[in-house]
């Protein structure tokens, strides 16, 4: 349930619902807003609970939330939540574009492709050095080496990095680079992983399973939210239908839908929807008309030469064009881009 304080309510009454919500047996996780600030009370809760509460000085009312989903739910934070990345915001009234190679293979493809995308308008540098293949005779990524590599590009280029994590096991190390995780569609319920980079602390771009559904989904977010991190960008990359043309279907209602649902920032991958480069543009478009926060996209100079995910990497002439049709859709809907006053290019 949350406990919602009055407009003007004291600090120390706050402080006062803070310590009876733990006397019950609860977990308090405080929301301060501009007006008025809100408790949520997560756990086991009694009947009695909510009268108890009530009757505080400084409480306006107690309401439960009716979603499984609670610290996610926009009844607990009923504004858009956003999320910083390196000083870049993700989730304001500005669209964000992430841009880089699928897989870092060397550091010059990274360095080309990287300077590439920040001269056309990325302000995030994606790229794997920890690969989930379907074969595993298939490049697997470079590892530790990989993010040294990203690291440097990154800081050269004075662009926040974002990549994924596979294992509980790797979160020490991956956190040490990067300045977002990312998480991959095949673990959306590697719940032990939620938990440790919930614990670690550093945002997470969480993507969706193909096979999640949208509830299932935002319960995985709670995961990391539970442990106290409120850094949780959402992605949605397409999920499996009887569609063939395509590698996944990209769920375009899933982006209002969780609107709905959720003040978590919402960007969409219509790279890994795709799957083939001359889809990329169109699905990036309509996710960012249908309201998405920002888009993920995979950029080669080289895809032909690409150990992964060549075929729906997008040229970097591509890529130009898309960003200058992402500025004119945002316009339109009445948001602007995120822009770190790089020269675009193209
Ligand atoms: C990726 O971003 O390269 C990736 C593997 O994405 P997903 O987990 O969505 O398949
Ligand atoms: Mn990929």
């Amino acid at each position: 349930m949350i406990v919602i304080m009055q407009q003007g309510a004291t600090e120390a009454q706050a402080d006062h619902v803070i310590e009876r919500v733990e006397q019950l047996g609860l977990t308090p996780h405080v929301s301060r807003g501009q007006f008025r600030t809100i408790v949520g009370a997560i756990g086991d809760k009694q009947p009695a609970h909510q009268a108890i509460l009530e009757a505080l000085d400084g409480v306006e009312r107690v309401v439960p939330i009716t979603k499984p989903f609670k610290l996610a739910s926009r009844e607990f934070h009923s504004e858009d939540s956003v999320v910083e990345v390196g000083g870049v915001p993700i989730g304001g009234s500005a669209v964000v574009v992430i841009a880089g190679p699928c897989a870092i293979e060397n550091a010059d493809m990274l360095n080309r492709i990287a300077s590439a995308v920040a001269e056309r308008g990325a302000v995030l540098l994606r790229g794997g050095a920890f690969k989930p293949r379907t074969s595993p005779y298939d490049f697997q990524g470079l590892g530790e080496e990989g993010l040294k590599m990203l690291r440097e590009t990154g800081d050269n280029l004075s662009m926040p990095i974002v990549s994924e994590v596979l294992n509980a096991a790797q979160v020490e190390l991956v956190g040490q680079y990067v300045d977002m995780f990312q998480i991959g569609a095949r673990n959306i319920q590697n719940f032990q992983l939620l938990r440790e980079v919930g614990d670690f602390g550093k945002p997470v771009l969480l993507k969706r399973g193909f096979a999640s559904t949208v509830r299932e989904y935002l319960m995985s977010a709670e995961y990391i939210l539970s442990r106290g991190n409120r850094n949780v960008v959402l992605c949605e990359r397409g999920i499996k239908t009887f569609a063939t043309e395509v590698r996944f279907t990209l769920d375009i209602s899933a982006v209002p839908v969780i609107k709905n649902y959720s003040h978590l920032p919402v960007i969409v991958d219509p790279s890994h929807a795709a799957g083939a480069r001359q889809y990329v543009n169109a699905l990036a478009l309509a996710g960012i008309a249908a309201g998405a926060d920002g888009i993920i996209v995979e950029v080669n100079d080289r895809p032909e030469e690409s150990l992964c995910d060549g075929p729906q990497a997008l040229l970097p002439d591509m890529f130009s064009e898309l960003v200058g049709q992402i500025e004119k859709v945002a316009a339109a809907i009445g948001r602007t881009m995120v822009n770190t006053n790089k020269k675009k290019k193209g």
